[in-house]
């Protein structure tokens, strides 16, 4: 903008200097020639009447100087010529001042010759006797005149020039500073040109109308990432291209990744084939939905397009964590497989016999053993969908609370008696020892734990040994302690004996009734009273089982 003021300004300068002297030029000459004229034609007059007076020698005598004097008879013919000879001269009747002397008493003409390349004056005057006297002089114009000048005055226009050129840069730089020094941020209207105030109003409307709008996006922001990161599911906002808008933290953790830079890929969190093809078909305008597995965790994927009027403007990512989920659903189609097992194998058994008995090829003889093994395969059902139920209603957390007031002791006391006819059957010992301990809880949950314990401490037990119950209470605990000297678990079997149809010895396990899943309801009941169950135990020499449950009331 400085350039072009100040281009502007000297051009102008120049321009008007120029002018002034073109046109002052101009006038001068004007001037100067019509002065030249009249100066001529009063000589012309002075000279004529000289003539007139004195004829021909007026003429002779007199000297005129830079003047040309010619006199022409009326015929045209030339008599005096004060520059050539006579003699040698052309008839001038016809040179225009000549003509118009003849004609009207005097007359005047300009003339440029091109052979000597100047202009001259012509003046004629017609005398008493009908001859002319003209008058010329070479006309030298007012520019010719100013070329002995020319050196000071280009002196004078180049000075001209330069002032212009100072003022220019002074004038321009003066006139900028003003728009310099607006602070576009906040535009000042009191400090700068009038001119400008209507845009300095919008601009400054439009600053305020601009930090609002980034003050409400930096708050959305803010409550957005504030929303976001609170999530423990990954969220990821990409634009169409896969450039990162937005991604919580959840999103970098779930993936394993670092969290990513501003508008990065998408895929720099991950770049497995899967988790592409996934962002690459809700890219495409498709939902897609993938399971991500790795290192033990698995990552739910569900990669949405968003859609515009021009087509796909972005995708959202949603990560969750379904590790937990995934092994549940492995642990329901394990259990589902290991229940419709268990119950196969007895109902294949049930149905072979009622087979041969319905056709009578069972002996009388054998009908009883056969209708015992009926017998037992199906209490074998019953314990085992007992059992299901049980575990089903601990899973499903579905068991009602029902909670009183139980002494442990007491009913350790009634399983003992319970299982006393099977102990009697391999002659052990049962004792119970401790104290009448109360706790306050689901009393069925509490019977099924004690007697899975007891049932084990008895069914894995050896001829002659011993099961040992105690009740005791520690610190804001109640403990049941279920010892036997039973053939114990091998150490590497030891953790996995709370899993639902684990079992060390299978087949012995069956033979002796066990449906794999006593442990588990007891594992399940445990932690529904908010407690903790462990089991150690010396191969060949027995077991020894600990249940601790709080005494303090639970918050559930
Ligand atoms: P089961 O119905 O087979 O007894 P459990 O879940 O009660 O199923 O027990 C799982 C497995 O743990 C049993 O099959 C058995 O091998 C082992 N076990 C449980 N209690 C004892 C114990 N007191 N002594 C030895 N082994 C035991």
């Amino acid at each position: 903008m400085t350039r072009k003021i100040f281009l502007s300004i000297t051009l102008i300068s120049v321009a008007a200097v120029a002018m002034t002297i073109a046109l002052i030029t101009g006038l001068l000459s004007r001037s100067y020639r019509t002065h030249a004229k009249g100066q001529l034609r009063d000589e012309g007059i002075i000279i004529a009447s000289g003539v007139e007076m004195n004829g021909g020698k007026f003429l002779d005598s007199t000297d005129f100087g830079d003047l040309r004097v010619t006199w022409i008879s009326s015929g045209g013919r030339v008599i005096f010529d004060t520059d050539k000879d006579p003699t040698a001269m052309d008839s001038h009747s016809q040179r225009e001042e000549v003509k118009e002397a003849f004609s009207s008493g005097e007359g005047s003409a300009v003339r440029y010759s091109d052979t000597i390349r100047t202009t001259s004056l012509n003046y004629a005057k017609k005398l008493s006797d009908g001859s002319v006297i003209r008058v010329s002089t070479d006309h030298f114009s007012f520019i010719n005149g100013l070329a002995s000048v020319l050196q000071p005055l280009m002196m004078i226009l180049a000075a001209a020039a330069l002032l212009g050129l100072l003022a220019a840069i002074t004038v321009s730089k003066r006139i900028v500073k003003p728009i310099n020094s607006i602070d576009l941020d906040r535009p000042d209207i009191s400090g700068s040109y009038r001119e400008l105030s209507p845009l300095l109003t919008k601009l400054s409307a439009q600053n305020k109308r601009a930090g609002r709008q980034v003050e409400e996006l930096r708050r959305s922001r803010e409550q957005f990432s504030l929303i976001t990161e609170s999530m423990s599911e990954g969220l990821i906002i990409a634009g169409s291209k896969g450039n990162i808008l937005a991604c919580n933290s959840g999103a970098s953790r779930l993936l394993g990744a670092e969290p990513p830079a501003d508008g990065a890929s998408i895929f720099t969190l991950n770049s497995s084939e899967p988790f592409r093809r996934c962002i690459q078909d809700a890219m495409g305008g498709k939902r897609s939905e993938l399971i991500l597995s790795t290192e033990g965790c698995d990552r739910q994927i569900i990669a949405s397009p968003s859609s515009g009027v021009t087509g796909v403007t972005g995708i959202v990512v949603f990560i969750i964590d379904v590790t937990e989920r995934q092994q549940l659903e492995t642990l329901r189609r394990e259990f589902t497989s290991n229940v419709s097992h268990e119950l196969k194998t007895p109902l294949t058994t049930i149905y072979g016999i009622s087979d041969m008995l319905a056709n009578g090829i069972v002996r009388q003889e054998d009908i009883e053993r056969f209708g015992g093994e009926i017998r037992s395969e199906a209490q074998r059902m019953i314990s085992l969908i007992n059992d299901i139920v049980s575990l089903s209603k601990l899973d499903e957390d579905s068991v009602p609370r029902q909670d009183e007031e139980v002494d442990l002791y007491d009913l350790a006391q009634q399983v003992l008696s319970r299982l006393r006819s099977n102990a009697d059957g391999k002659q052990l010992t049962l004792s119970l020892t401790g104290e009448h301990v109360k706790f306050f809880g689901n009393k069925t949950v509490l019977d099924e734990i004690i007697m899975n314990l007891c049932d084990n401490a008895v069914k894995y037990n050896v001829s002659g040994g011993a099961v040992e119950v105690k009740i005791s209470h520690i610190p804001t605990k109640a403990r049941i302690t279920v010892s036997d000297t039973g053939t114990g678990i091998p150490p590497g079997d030891l953790d996995r004996i709370f899993e639902r149809f684990y079992r060390v010895d299978k087949s012995r396990s069956r033979k002796i009734g066990g449906t794999g899943l006593g442990l588990s309801i007891v594992k399940h009941g445990v932690s529904y009273l908010g407690g903790a169950v462990r089991a150690e135990s010396v191969p060949g020499k027995g077991s020894v089982f600990t249940v601790e449950l709080p005494t303090l009331p639970r918050k559930k």
